[in-house]
């Protein structure tokens, strides 16, 4: 499906920070409100972490899930241990474990891939957080009571008018939720939203933690975020082809209901694709597929691109006309023709070079090749239906292919 402003990274980076900002501005009215649904506002982010865990293993979202049962767990730490004074005991140590800990734990299921949720790596995961309980109790039992308070604001540098937490976790959880940031804004996969919400919501109850119901606020506030991304984590599954995870079909079906009067429709084809996989094997072939996908995301003049099937790719311009569009189809080709790929030293080399890629030159590392694409592209000028639009197309692209290939035809 078309991307939505909702789903933009800029949107999923800020939200949070627009939410945190109106919770502190209207503390006194959600401190009172809390305080009237104590019971249930405190029990709300076990349910929401809950929720989410459970879509993220019908979704087989494992990653989502290992970050959710870690906000779980913090969050039942938080409510188990940390509600005496920081003052007192070893609370503020165990603010300090957890509010490194934690951002550790969210990271690590980046190193994961994406599966069912009770598979090999979610006991992995687990095995290491329980190693984390348990190397925060030997520190606890060594400290014991009231052993850590005096190094609060000399040794551990805590700013008290801002945050009780060391000034030295602050800035470490600046830094984890930057570096987060930086992920979702070049990736923006649900797993990256996730992680950086859940980092950014949990550091700044951390840093906030004398706010009274800073803790239940934050982590509700997470866990309904969370849980928007595992939904949108399994529409991203529906509708984005698996290969080149860019979107497939049912997206471009869906999307073609609502072009507008003015629209074009281009259809992009992998010139003598069969050649390049019987030459370089199916791998290398599916690879070249990734690449052309990757190097259409970037086309210019707002169109969007959708796998059609098999090496065809499809391309929408919304209020635009062929003649419009057809500079930005050229640009692509072009770029596409450009790009020099790396084949592997076990592909064999190509049977015919005139025929398919064409290869660069070899040496140690292997050789580079070169594909190329035609395209075909009709406009609404002639008729407004979608569908004959993009038949259209085809016929233009079969032109390209009969004049030569490597070339944009559009439909007359
Ligand atoms: P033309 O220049 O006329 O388009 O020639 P072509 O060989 O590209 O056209 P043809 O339609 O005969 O071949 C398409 C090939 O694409 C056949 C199939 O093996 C390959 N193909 C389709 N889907 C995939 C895929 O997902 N991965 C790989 N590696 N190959 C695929
Ligand atoms: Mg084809
Ligand atoms: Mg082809």
């Amino acid at each position: 499906m078309s991307p939505s402003f909702a789903s933009s990274n800029l949107f999923r980076l800020f939200i949070p920070i627009i939410m945190i900002v109106g919770i502190l501005a209207g503390l006194n009215h959600i401190i009172a409100a809390t305080q009237a649904n104590s019971g249930f506002v405190t029990n709300l982010p076990y349910i929401l972490f809950g929720t989410a865990f459970a879509l993220s293993h019908s979704f087989k979202q494992s990653r989502i899930a290992m970050v959710a049962l870690s906000m779980l767990l913090a969050y039942a730490v938080i409510q188990v241990r940390l509600q005496t004074p920081l003052s007192t005991g070893t609370t503020l140590l165990e603010l300090s474990l957890l509010s490194l800990l934690l951002p550790v734990a969210c990271c690590l299921a980046f190193l994961f891939p994406d599966t069912g949720v009770l598979n090999k790596g979610m006991y992995i995961f687990s095995a290491i957080v329980v190693s984390f309980l348990l190397w925060s109790y030997l520190i606890l039992s060594h400290f014991d009571n009231g052993g850590f308070n005096h190094f609060d604001n000399d040794l551990l540098l805590a700013i008290p008018e801002v945050s009780r937490l060391p000034l030295v976790l602050v800035l470490y959880s600046f830094a984890v939720t930057g570096a987060t940031g930086i992920f979702l804004l070049n990736y923006n996969r649900p797993i990256d939203a996730v992680i950086y919400t859940s980092i950014l919501l949990s550091s700044s109850t951390f840093i906030f933690f004398h706010v009274p119901h800073m803790s239940s606020t934050l982590f509700s506030l997470a866990g309904i975020l969370v849980i928007i991304y595992v939904i949108s984590a399994s529409h991203q599954m529906a509708f984005n082809d698996r290969l080149t995870n860019i979107p497939g079909r049912r997206a471009l079906e869906m999307d073609m209901k609502h072009l507008g009067r003015k629209f074009t429709i281009a259809m992009l084809d992998v010139d003598h694709f069969k050649k390049f996989n019987d030459t370089y094997g199916h791998d290398t072939g599916d690879d070249v597929l990734k690449l052309v996908a990757s190097r259409m995301l970037s086309v210019g003049g707002n169109a969007r691109v959708y796998r059609y099937g098999g090496e065809e790719f499809t391309i929408l311009f919304k209020g635009k006309t062929a003649k419009d569009s057809k500079v930005y189809l050229d640009e692509l080709r072009e770029k596409i023709a450009d790009y020099e790929m790396v084949i592997r030293n076990n592909a064999q080399r190509p049977n015919d070079n005139k025929k398919g890629a064409k290869q660069r030159g070899a040496n140690s590392q292997g050789s580079t090749v070169s594909i190329t694409v035609s395209i075909g592209a009709a406009d609404s000028k002639t008729t407004k239906k979608p569908e004959e639009v993009l038949k259209k197309a085809d016929k233009a692209l079969y032109t390209a292919k009969e004049k030569g290939r490597n070339q944009v035809q559009c439909a007359r």
